[in-house]
């Protein structure tokens, strides 16, 4: 049983991050999708809803869960026995944080391969911060967040205005 984390805050899931998610369930077993809870980093959603907005967007997903982490990376990947940690790769800006974040990971648990994803070209833009710029503006996100938890998104960045 090959079983993968995709880490990450997910504040909220995009369609960029569950195309990564899609496309990593096809290479493992297994994926638990972890966000990870920074308290340093204040949240726009609560951690209920985010896990709620990652349930609802992988329902069709067999092989995926959810679940939340206040502690390390490695250290979830080791308690959750995982081989893998997935990360997507947008872009250059993307690739020094993510290069050092696997090679610190890496020290840290040897066992556990980063692996990553490259985003899909229609995505390349697309960030959890992009999108609650454009709401918070009135602008149109369907295109960006996943279907099913488009008006959770729009009401709760409309109720904090
Ligand atoms: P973090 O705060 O840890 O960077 P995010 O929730 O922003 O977490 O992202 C989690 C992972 O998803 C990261 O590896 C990030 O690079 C990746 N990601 C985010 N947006 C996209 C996208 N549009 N396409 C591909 N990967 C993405």
């Amino acid at each position: 049983m090959r079983l993968a984390i995709c880490p990450g805050s997910f504040d909220p899931i995009t369609k960029g991050h569950l195309n990564v998610i899609e496309r990593a369930s096809k290479l493992f077993d297994r994926i638990i999708v972890v966000i990870m809870v920074n308290p340093d980093k204040r949240s726009t959603f609560t951690d209920q809803q985010r896990v709620s907005f990652i349930e609802k967007s992988t329902k069709h997903l067999d092989n995926v869960e959810v679940d939340l982490s206040h502690g390390l990376v490695v250290d979830y990947a080791k308690l959750k026995n995982a081989c893998s940690i997935v990360r997507g790769l947008r872009a250059l800006t993307d690739f020094e944080y993510e290069f050092q974040m696997s090679l610190i990971n890496k020290k840290l648990n040897p066992e556990v391969e980063t692996v990553f994803l490259n985003t899909s070209e229609e995505y390349m833009y697309l960030s959890s911060s992009m999108v609650k710029q454009i709401s918070s503006f009135g602008g149109d996100i369907s295109d960006f967040v996943p279907t099913v938890i488009l008006e959770d998104i729009t009401e709760t960045l409309k109720r904090r205005d």
